[in-house]
């Protein structure tokens, strides 16, 4: 049987990293995550410069880096959750033209709750478990609980550099949003609930459209 082709639209902070956990245990699918992936190559040198320069600053890495990024990943990957991508109109043209989707997803949340949870993330510097000082704290202040290894903020989860983030999602990504909205495989999910009661939501969104 074949397996689900997800991707997960939503601001910085709106929980697609969360909800893609759950995805890949219940379907066991590929968890397609360019952010991630940059992060991983920070510093490779591409003619646009590294990776590093606009993630510090809160901007979109150019396309053509990150279209190559997702389709080799898609061409090795039998069911997959897209997180963090398509984050604007090309991106997600190019998608249309390497893959048929099943669902897109939209998680819904406050601009305010969204700087609550980028400013309070916690991840895990070897493992990459994701924590938050108030709604998902660790046993012990800042050591992971699947791995024992130190928790790190992250470099562009500062205030100022979260604001950065949330504009460039209203300006480049919200209009990706508006694009699918009136296709059969679009979803909105309230985010804003309790991480299990998104993921309640989400799985019944996806059996749906699956
Ligand atoms: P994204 O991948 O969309 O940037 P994350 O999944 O990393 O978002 O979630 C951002 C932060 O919010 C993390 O610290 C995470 O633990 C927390 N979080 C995720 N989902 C929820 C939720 N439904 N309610 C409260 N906090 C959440
Ligand atoms: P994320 O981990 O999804 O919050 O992404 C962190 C950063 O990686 C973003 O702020 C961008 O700089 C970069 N990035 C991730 N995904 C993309 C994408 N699809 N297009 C361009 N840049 C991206």
């Amino acid at each position: 049987m074949s397996k689900p082709k997800l991707t997960l639209l939503g601001a910085p902070g709106a929980g697609k990293g969360t909800q893609s956990s759950n995805l890949v245990e219940e379907y066991d699918i590929d968890h397609i995550t360019t952010g991630d992936a940059l992060r991983n190559n920070k510093d490779m040198e591409t003619e646009y410069g590294t990776p590093r320069e606009y993630m510090e600053a809160g901007e979109l890495v150019p396309d053509p880096v990150v279209d190559e990024i997702v389709e080799a990943a898609l061409a090795d990957a039998d069911g997959f959750v897209l997180d963090g991508y398509p984050r604007n109109l090309s991106q997600a043209e190019h998608l249309e033209s390497i893959t048929d989707l099943d669902a897109v997803v939209y998680f819904e949340v406050s601009e305010d709750e969204l700087l609550t949870r980028l400013t309070g993330r916690r991840v895990c510097d070897n493992c990459g478990t994701n924590y938050h000082v108030e709604y998902n704290p660790p046993e012990e202040e800042g050591i992971c609980d699947e791995c024992g290894s130190d928790l790190i903020q992250r470099d562009d989860d500062t205030e100022e550099t979260a604001k950065e983030r949330l504009r460039v999602f209203e300006e480049n990504t919200m209009p990706v949003v508006e694009y699918f909205e009136d296709t059969d495989s679009f979803v909105t999910v309230d985010g804003e609930q309790a991480p299990d009661e998104v993921w309640a939501d989400l799985c019944d969104a996806v059996e749906a459209q699956f």
